[in-house]
């Protein structure tokens, strides 16, 4: 692991809300960064000589770090991110604590993601949305369930499990009004 050669960064609002700001933010501090950009998905170069990592901590203990292969912003508003270690990690507003960034000494980059301890349960099988866990809202209340789970939902029970609203799933796989 590398020393930590500065003081970390507060990333934690761009990583919630934005791909695009998150890298301008840290670029500035970490000229090893090189990325394609294709559309609105950030795809990382130099992945052996300067990676950017994504460690996730639950209180004080390291429960995975990765090398970040791409990250994307999707048009609802959700950053997603894929690791070498094929994990996804879906960083929100409801299951971030915290998020710091730091160089190391042979300059990539490290970005911390300390989870939270008691993250939003999912409105239909009441277990907590965890960072590696994919989730959707219903367009009508907000509410926030496992994607798998509410588009199951969906299909048996044409609506949504908080606000009765009807709900569809298009052709685009988006979930919305019916
Ligand atoms: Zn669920
Ligand atoms: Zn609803």
């Amino acid at each position: 692991m590398g020393k930590k050669v500065s003081a970390g960064k507060n990333v934690r609002k761009s990583l919630v809300s934005s791909v695009k700001k998150l890298l301008q933010e840290i670029s500035a501090d970490y000229p090893g960064l090189e990325y394609t950009r294709a559309v609105d998905t950030y795809i990382f170069e130099k992945i052996k000589e300067t990676p950017l990592k994504a460690a996730v901590m639950r209180e004080g203990d390291s429960l995975m770090t990765g090398n970040l292969l791409w990250a994307t912003d999707k048009d609802d508003g959700v950053v997603v991110l894929f690791l070498e270690n094929k994990k996804y990690l879906y960083p929100t507003n409801d299951n971030v604590k915290g998020a710091f960034f730091y160089i190391d000494k042979k300059g990539g980059g490290r970005i911390e993601i300390e989870m939270h301890p008691n993250p939003m349960p999912c409105a239909i099988c009441s277990k907590p949305m965890e960072i590696f866990d994919e989730s959707s809202a219903c367009p009508s209340c907000g509410a926030t369930s496992h994607v798998l789970h509410l588009e199951e939902w969906i299909q048996m029970k044409g609506s949504c499990s908080v606000c009765n609203a009807r709900l569809a799933i298009d052709s685009q796989h988006k979930i919305v009004l019916a």
